[in-house]
C-alpha cells in the first residue's frame, strides 16, 4: 500500500498561503508542532494542526520537512502553491 499524500483540496483553512499545508485528515497528535513549533501550531477548536509560517530559511525547511516525514498520517503536503 502506497503512503497518503496530503490533499491540496482538503487543506484546513486556517493554513497560511505557500506551500506548505496541513489536511483535514490531520489527527492532532502534536508531532509537528514538537518538531517545527515555528511553523506548526494547534487548532484546538477544530482538533487539527495547520501552517501558521512558512518556512523561510534553510534551517526552518528542513525542520518542515521533518515533520513532513514524520507525520503518521500523511496530512502535510508541500504543493500548497500549485492551483488547486
Ligand atoms: S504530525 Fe500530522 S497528524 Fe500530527 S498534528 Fe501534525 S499534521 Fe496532524
Amino acid at each position: 500500500m502506497s503512503p497518503k499524500i496530503a490533499n491540496l483540496k482538503e487543506k484546513v483553512p486556517q493554513n497560511v498561503v505557500g506551500r506548505y499545508y496541513v489536511d483535514f485528515s490531520c489527527i492532532y497528535c502534536d508531532l509537528c508542532v514538537e518538531i517545527a513549533p515555528d511553523i506548526f501550531k494547534e487548532y484546538n477548536r477544530e482538533g487539527w494542526a495547520y501552517v501558521f509560517h512558512q518556512p523561510a530559511t534553510p534551517e526552518e525547511e528542513s525542520r518542515t520537512l521533518g515533520a513532513l516525514e514524520a507525520c503518521p498520517t500523511g496530512s502535510i503536503g508541500k504543493d500548497g502553491d500549485k492551483a488547486v
